[in-house]
């Protein structure tokens, strides 16, 4: 999968390999990409996916849950891929980044750091995401080697963290600097 997370299986998985190209998107239909699967893959609508009780969404899009897929969780356009058995053992703030980052490919396209940022991006935005969970990321992705689309680990792992940081320190001084943020309100106090 050319979205796949973990770049180390990408050569046994050539043969089903789809490489996003934006001026021609063209990928499986989910349908096409279930029947392909056989019964152990099945579609989780939007808004019925949970990770570790938490609901989330990427959209209005669904996704497949494929316990054989090669890597931690896959994108086509129009829906996302999770392998379940694989993120298990994971925290649930990994499991939301992963999902996160697959969710992003479908809003900036192939590009592997620009997904990772989205997921992070998110987390802060919605409020899963901590300095501890920035941490097992890191540790996380921090395993895996780069290859032709993926930059080595150690260096995504560095690059969200300097955008997590970002992130927290303009969340830190918008609020600081605005310490009357309470006048907004419906009217004037009467
Ligand atoms: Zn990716």
């Amino acid at each position: 999968m050319a979205f796949a997370l973990c770049p180390a299986l990408a050569g046994e998985a050539r043969a089903q390999e789809w490489v996003y190209k934006p001026s021609t998107s063209t990928g499986p239909t989910i349908d096409a990409y279930v029947k392909q699967l056989g019964p152990e893959a099945n579609i989780i609508a939007h808004g019925d996916l949970q990770i570790d009780g938490k609901s989330v969404n990427c959209g209005k899009r669904p996704t497949v849950i494929n316990p054989n897929f090669d890597s931690w969780g896959g994108a086509f356009p129009g829906f996302l891929i999770l392998n379940t058995n694989k993120i298990s053992g994971l925290t649930t703030q990994v499991k939301l980044y992963i999902y996160s980052h697959e969710c992003g490919h479908q809003f900036v396209g192939a590009d592997e750091i620009q997904a990772d940022l989205f997921a992070i991006r998110r987390g802060v935005k919605w409020g899963w995401l901590d300095a501890q969970g920035m941490e097992d990321i890191c540790t996380f992705i921090s395993q895996l080697k780069g290859n032709s689309v993926h930059p080595p680990g150690p260096k995504r792992c560095e690059t969200m963290r300097k955008y997590y940081r970002q992130l927290i320190e303009n969340d830190t001084r918008t609020s600081t600097t605005t310490p009357d943020a309470g006048a907004h309100t419906l009217g004037p106090p009467r």
